[in-house]
């Protein structure tokens, strides 16, 4: 027999759950959300490694991020989960000064949106906000105390609790394989390896996978899979959990330290296989060597070498967030293409989707700079590749 739902999402991940919270929160009722995963984090979330911050180029990234902290400031209200928020800082580090132009530029688009607490630091200050770090070649940077650390899969049990005490059906094992439209095109029944649901809305939350997703619509999307791998080491007191994320503006070398080890990551091609989550040994011992060189007390530490992980960014071709109704199909909604920022945005993105399905538009933000139809645009500024 076949069922139906308000609103069908496909992806249970800490997109797709924020969505359906938000949802159910507006008083959508009948919302399933549709994930062919055994349980909830397999996908990016569960591999992400938890930075939060609102230190972007992008205005529009910049006002997510500060939608977003608000959210994740009253979490525990809101969804009774604990979002794990530490305020331990990101600290950006320039090596020329073509990296601290891009730094000074970024900052101020930052100051200009209302991150009064992001500042330009010098190499003495870059010293004592991180004394672990080689002073050699540090030219400058920037700093924002308030940004910091954040539980991926901690912010996607939050949602997916309070969504499922206000009614949502959570469907693990559910492989969503096609979907048929209706006479006037929309979407009128989306199909899983098992059933047919007949829905009035259907969100696209399939993080890496959601140009599959798409297509499986007859849509286009631009989304790909771009592989990032994590380096970590054994449990070490070599530095201490409150060292601000640290982050080079010329390679985009970072690292933190959760959970009494150290993550270290700095981006890689991709393998063959563009979904493909191995780490590279050649990679491990690349990273490693560019931590010991500017992180000197981390020579005598350990690599996990068994614990070292890869994951998957959904990365848009302007390395931003594509949020809103599919071009000509007005209940298809994607959340997708965050490239590498979908942890910290969800808590926003998952509110703005809300109000675009329910208002039929956003207030809390202009996200038209986010709008599916603007890849055709010839003006549309392209937000960098790091910051
Ligand atoms: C190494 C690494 C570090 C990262 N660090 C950070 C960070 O510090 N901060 C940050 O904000 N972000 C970070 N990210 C990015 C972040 O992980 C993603 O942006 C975010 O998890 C995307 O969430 P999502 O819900 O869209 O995708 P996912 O969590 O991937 O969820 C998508 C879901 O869709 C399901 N699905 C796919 N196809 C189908 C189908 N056909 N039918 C049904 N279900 C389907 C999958 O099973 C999956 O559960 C990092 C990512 C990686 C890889």
């Amino acid at each position: 027999m076949s069922r139906s739902a308000a609103c069908a999402i496909v992806g249970g991940g800490v997109v797709g759950a924020s969505v359906a919270y938000h949802l159910a929160a507006r008083g959508v009722r009948d919302v399933v959300v549709l994930d062919r995963a055994p349980r909830a984090g397999e996908g990016s979330t569960g591999r992400a490694t938890g930075g939060f911050r609102a230190q972007f180029a992008g205005a529009t990234e910049v006002q997510l991020s500060l939608l977003a902290r608000e959210k994740l400031r009253r979490f525990a209200d809101e969804t009774g989960g604990d979002c794990g928020f530490v305020a331990a800082g990101y600290l950006w580090i320039a090596e020329d000064d073509a990296q601290l132009d891009a730094l000074r530029a970024a900052l101020a688009v930052q100051r200009a949106n209302g991150v009064d607490d992001a500042v330009e630091v010098d190499a003495d200050e870059i010293a004592q906000i991180n004394p672990y770090l080689r002073g050699a070649g540090v030219r400058g940077g920037t700093y924002c105390p308030s940004d910091g650390f954040i539980r991926p899969l901690q912010i996607l049990d939050g949602y997916r609790g309070a969504a499922e005490r206000l009614g949502v059906r959570f469907e693990w094992d559910a492989d969503v394989v096609g979907f048929d439209r209706g006479r006037d095109g929309t979407i009128a029944t989306v199909r899983t390896k098992r059933d047919e649901i007949a829905v009035q809305n259907v969100v696209n939350a399939a993080g890496p996978w959601a140009a599959h997703v798409a297509a499986l619509a007859g849509l286009e999307l631009s989304v790909s899979p771009l592989r990032r791998q994590v380096a970590i080491t054994a449990p070490t007191d070599a530095l201490p959990a409150t060292m601000p994320m640290t982050i080079y503006a010329g390679d985009g070398f970072h690292l933190r330290v959760r959970d009494g080890r150290v993550l270290m990551l700095i981006p890689s091609a991709g393998g063959a296989d563009p979904f493909d989550v191995s780490v590279e040994p050649a990679w491990i011992e690349s990273v490693t060597r560019v931590a010991r060189e500017r992180v000197p007390c981390l020579e005598a530490v350990e690599i996990d070498r068994d614990a070292c992980w890869g994951g998957l960014y959904e990365m848009s071709p302007d390395g931003r967030a594509i949020l809103g109704a599919a071009p000509g199909v007005p209940n298809f909604y994607f959340a997708n293409g965050s490239s590498g920022h979908g942890v910290m945005h969800a808590p926003a993105l998952g509110a703005l989707l809300a109000e675009i399905i329910v208002d039929g538009r956003a207030t809390s933000l202009d996200v038209s700079p986010l709008r599916p139809a603007r890849f055709g645009d010839a003006d549309e500024p392209r937000s960098t590749e790091l910051l």
